[in-house]
């Protein structure tokens, strides 16, 4: 996922004391592999999160800010019980958010995260699930099923230009968004604006006018890209792509926003 903030926060790890919580009928014994934690997430759903962040990510986004969280093998291997421990010591400001699943692409890993939802919930925590709807539709619904709100990134309305940002097809997350419709779940949708590549504006308006036939969306982000991510890329000896673009400029950053406003929906930056 696309993070503004740049920050991952706390490697995924069980806290020191062991917290307890609500008997579940959940796979509380499932192990899943988790990049890291972080504990006062401000952008990634309502109010203050505890952003769980799974490793391992189908795309290749050109501009992706968390390159050491697309190997699958990589992170911690952690069961959903010690997940809950960690959660469950951040409780006091968690009830006025919640916990949002990001990766990485949290649903490469559909079990372990619909298990870690379904445990919140039963929590009585809110439920977000940050997205790129890259998932087979057989494979996603536990997880829907337990999610109060979908973060879904569409990078670009273009099928050819989505396809050289992140080397997989749009088809894919478009049909995850009618899914999204069909439930009537509530769901953000997230758009990255880099200049030179997701910033043509035809494309944009016709997202927007297909946006404004979802009735469950509720809002839209518009990230301005930065390169934050690119000492990472640097560190795991991969070819950073994005050097030239610079940030988008306010001027260009409005404009998508008025476009988008066109499909009815409050739009933030
Ligand atoms: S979807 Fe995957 S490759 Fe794309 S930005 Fe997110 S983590 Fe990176």
């Amino acid at each position: 996922m696309f993070r503004q903030d740049g920050l991952h926060g706390i490697p995924g790890g069980c806290g020191q004391t062991e917290a307890k919580f609500m008997p579940l009928k959940v796979e509380e014994s499932l192990k899943g592999h988790v990049h890291s934690y972080e504990s006062m997430g401000a952008v990634d759903g309502p109010g203050l999160r505890f952003v769980v962040f799974l490793q391992g990510c189908p795309l290749r986004c050109q501009y992706c800010h968390n390159p050491d969280c697309r190997d699958p093998s990589k992170g911690r291997i952690l069961s959903v019980h010690e997940v809950m421990s960690e959660i469950l010591h951040h409780l006091s400001f968690l009830q006025t958010g919640g916990v949002t699943l990001s990766g990485g692409e949290p649903l490469l890993q559909h079990r372990f995260a619909a298990a870690l939802l379904q445990a919140c919930q039963a929590q009585g925590l809110h439920t977000a699930l940050d997205t790129s709807g890259f998932c087979t539709l057989d494979h996603a619904a536990d997880a829907l099923d337990h999610s109060d709100l979908v973060l879904l990134d569409i990078k670009s309305f273009d099928p050819a230009r989505y396809w050289e940002l992140t080397h997989v097809d749009l088809g894919t997350t478009l049909r995850f968004a009618e899914e999204l419709k069909r439930r009537h779940k509530p769901f953000w949708l997230r758009y990255v604006l880099v200049p030179g590549l997701t910033d043509d504006l035809q494309s944009i308006r016709e997202l927007s006018q297909y946006l404004a036939d979802f009735p469950s969306l509720e809002r839209i982000d518009v990230l301005p890209f930065h390169k934050m991510g690119e000492s990472k890329w640097e560190a795991l000896g991969y070819p950073y792509q994005l050097k030239s673009p610079p940030p988008p400029d306010e001027s260009l950053v409005r404009e998508v926003m008025d476009i988008f406003k066109t499909a009815g929906r409050p739009v933030f930056s």
